[in-house]
């Protein structure tokens, strides 16, 4: 059986550097002039409140537009952008799309820009899971994910075949973190629904401890790209230090697709691997003993037990945990918390022996509300959370949570990025990038 072959190209300048990451893998072999395309970039969060530093979170800008010109180039005209990003108060797609301007795509090239969230969406059984999936992206002849090159705490990897969870509708995003459905053998059940016909990962940012901007972003200048979703997300895996053994959902999709894992198994074409691993980490350490983070550990924090999240908090409340350990740090001063346990997800029970507990997100509410265990609970019910709620909950229990130390801890997170060490807006400035096509 022929290989099956992966580019993986220097960035250098983008719209060069993707044809040729397109031409070595001979990425658009099977479109058809007449194809309807739909592009599925990665515009997972965005924050219009707070600094927010897109750098390896969301795809550049830079490479959605440089492959919408291809793609116009080469005669392909039915071009759609899809999306379904999601904020605290429901759609927040649109304006990301026009945060990046993506909207001057449509006067430019004619692409249709569309926010899955408030198109239709189509329900599909996943093997005894029902899942909504956008109307648009299965009626397409091809679909192209346009990850971008990250990390993921749950995941450990986010690519190709993750990406493509932004197809789905809220609902149906939440029941992929299901207490019994396991995560990583959800989401890759929609790259066997959809027509994937190409993967672009945009790594000229990949990010650690992802996949929010609390992780940590580093220049990396890569394109990868495949017609195999498999194989182009093993290699993406290898670049930033993960074998696909390691992670779970690229070795459950293999082995339904009876693949192998191995690098040995797939043709590269470009630079050598070798010569391009950054390994990255994926997750915050933990205590051992379960009580936090390793941070709170180093910074003497104690009387106070936050359980590690599991794949059952969905990203809407996963979003929010880092947030969460801010300000609970914001309110240690030295003295010991008064013995309080903090529980999240779908699947965390409560222990005896707390005088508070914390139920983050309804869910943890839901799953503890008749706990024995629980002297006093400390719920925030929502879904998600509200982090300002929780702020008042917790003063009212003597825990003074500073929300201003989270504004504070943001400004440091998009300081950190310099230009002098390649990080710059302009690469997600769509209108400036087409200025300059
Ligand atoms: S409470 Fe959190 S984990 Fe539960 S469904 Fe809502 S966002 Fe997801």
């Amino acid at each position: 059986m022929e290989k099956p072959v992966v580019s993986v190209v220097k960035h250098t300048e983008t719209y060069r550097s993707l044809r040729r990451a397109l031409e070595l893998c001979d990425g658009l072999r099977d479109f058809r002039r007449d194809d309807r395309i739909l592009i599925k970039p990665n515009l997972v969060a965005w924050d219009f409140d707070l600094p927010f530093p897109p750098y390896g979170v969301v795809t550049t800008t830079a490479v959605v537009f440089a492959l919408v010109r291809i793609l116009c180039e080469e005669g392909y005209s039915r071009i759609t952008i899809g999306e379904a990003s999601l904020g605290i108060e429901g759609s927040i797609t649109k304006d990301i799309y026009r945060t990046l301007g993506y909207e001057k795509l449509r006067a430019k090239y004619g692409v249709e820009i569309v926010d899955f969230n408030e198109d239709e969406f189509v329900r599909l059984d996943f093997e005894g899971l029902e899942l909504s999936v956008a109307k648009k992206a299965l009626e397409a002849d091809k679909v192209i994910s346009v990850p971008v090159l990250k990390t993921h705490n749950q995941c450990k990897v986010s690519l190709g075949i993750k990406n493509l969870k932004g197809c789905l509708n809220r609902q149906s995003k939440m029941r992929c973190h299901g207490k019994t459905a396991e995560l990583d053998h959800t989401f890759p059940l929609l790259a066997e629904k959809l027509p994937l016909a190409l993967t672009v990962i945009d790594g000229i940012y990949a990010l650690a401890k992802g996949p929010g901007p609390t992780g940590k972003a580093v220049r990396k200048d890569i394109l990868v790209a495949s017609r195999d979703a498999l194989a182009c997300d093993i290699v993406g895996a290898a670049l930033i230090g993960y074998s696909a053994d390691e992670v779970e959902h690229l070795k459950f999709f293999a082995r339904r697709r009876q693949r192998s894992t191995a690098l040995s198994e797939i043709e590269l074409r470009g630079e050598p691997l070798e010569n391009n691993i950054t390994p990255l980490e994926y997750d915050w350490e933990w205590t051992e003993d379960n009580t936090g983070p390793e941070g709170f550990r180093k910074r003497g924090i104690t009387g106070i037990a936050v359980r590690k999240y599991d794949s059952t908090l969905c990203t809407s409340c996963s979003k929010l945990f880092n947030p969460m350990l801010i300000l609970l740090m914001s309110a240690f001063k030295g003295e010991p918390f008064p013995g309080i346990e903090v529980v999240t997800g779908k699947k965390q029970l409560a222990s005896p022996g707390f005088e508070k507990t914390v139920l983050f997100g309804r869910c943890a509410y839901q799953q503890n509300k008749d706990n024995p265990h629980i002297k006093k609970a400390i719920a925030i019910k929502g879904c998600p959370p509200d982090l300002r709620e929780f702020e008042e909950l917790l003063r009212k229990e003597g825990i003074n949570c500073d929300y201003n130390a989270y504004v504070a801890y943001r400004q440091y997170l998009y300081n950190r990025y310099l230009e002098k060490d390649g990080f710059s807006m302009d690469l997600f400035d769509g209108e400036r990038l087409l200025a300059g096509a």
